[in-house]
């Protein structure tokens, strides 16, 4: 919980902060806003990540120095863990040997480390890392502000996500006080792609499929989309809102195929619609309106499967 994280950071000296593999702008933006934080008090610390973090969240400060590694070699009094269900999320060998602690927003997270801080009422691990600053008694820097901002923003969908509280827009409100751009965060992350992701979503909006009532919608990437495209890491993300935008639809799936016969599988849906609940039975988790999963077979056989799970949860 907070104050066992606070009296860690209080007694320790040397830190690090990971986040899980393909980094999203929540992992990024709350490894980044910690590692600030943590500076500020007088800290050492430094980000570590197996995957090199995408363009978008590259404006952040301190992003050019995180460490890309696939193996703990440095010596830390404690490591974070931000945003992992479980100690492999981050994909680096040896985290099982350090004093972790686990920060998450999902309530699915499992209790991996040695102190577990999770609050599913967080619609971002950036708010979480918000309000460790306050608890600590530190100043939310320039710094802290923008990475925090980030993860904000993206975890939220620009505040427009079920997730989004007034709790949140307070903290955006207090963050662009102390001299957050918004546009120019927005600019990056929104509006900063390589045509490669125009490419990727003509081809894959051409396999959008819905069933007879019009309320779930289902559609594809393919690996050979990713090739034609000359698509990179991170060209996809949103895709699977496209659908949402049309009024009657209430649930989305999209699957991605990752290796012959696998597939990673993200959900989406409007109001009480649980996809968490539908993910969870393939094995994966989320949230109540973003879920997702990886799944192995013939592809139109899970495809079917998965729609029909949807189709019922709608129903
Ligand atoms: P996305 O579709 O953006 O990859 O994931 C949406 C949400 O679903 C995220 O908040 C993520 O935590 C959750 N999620 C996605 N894939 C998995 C998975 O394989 N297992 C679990 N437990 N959660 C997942
Ligand atoms: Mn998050």
């Amino acid at each position: 919980m907070l104050s066992q994280v606070v009296e860690l950071i209080e007694n320790k000296q040397n830190f690090a902060i990971t986040t899980h593999v393909r980094p999203d702008g929540d992992g990024i933006g709350s490894s980044l806003g910690l590692c600030w934080l943590l500076r500020s008090l007088g800290k050492n610390a430094e980000v570590i990540v197996r995957d090199g973090i995408p363009i978008s969240y590259t404006l952040l400060p301190g992003a050019e120095e995180i460490r890309q590694i696939s193996q703990v070699n440095g010596k830390y009094d404690a490591i974070f863990v931000i945003e992992c269900s479980d100690i492999n999320r981050p994909g680096i060998k040896g985290l099982e040997n350090q004093i972790t602690v686990n920060i998450d927003h999902h309530a699915t997270s499992e209790h991996f480390g040695t102190i577990n801080w999770i609050d599913a009422t967080a619609s971002a691990v950036g708010e979480m890392i918000y309000n460790l600053c306050k608890a600590i008694g530190g100043r939310i820097t320039k710094e802290i502000a923008e990475c925090v901002y980030l993860a904000l923003v993206t975890d939220t969908g620009s505040f427009h996500f079920s997730n989004t509280t007034e709790r949140t827009l307070k903290i955006a409100s207090e963050l662009v006080k102390v001299g957050v751009k918004p546009a120019r965060i927005s600019e990056a992350v929104y509006n900063s792609y390589p045509w490669s992701r125009i490419e990727l979503m003509r081809q894959v909006l051409a396999t959008v499929k819905r069933d007879a009532d019009g309320k779930v919608a289902w559609m594809r990437q393919t690996h050979a989309m990713s090739e034609n495209a000359n698509a990179v890491d991170g060209d996809n993300s949103g895709f699977v809102n496209i659908p949402l935008a049309a009024k009657e639809v209430e649930a989305v799936v999209y699957m991605r195929e990752t290796a012959p016969n696998n597939y990673r599988v993200s959900l989406r849906s409007k109001g009480d619609i649980n996809v968490a609940r539908v993910a969870e039975k393939f094995g994966g988790g989320g949230h109540k309106n973003a879920a997702g999963c990886r799944v192995e077979g013939d592809w139109d056989e899970k495809e079917c499967e998965i729609v029909s799970a949807l189709i019922r949860a709608v129903e």
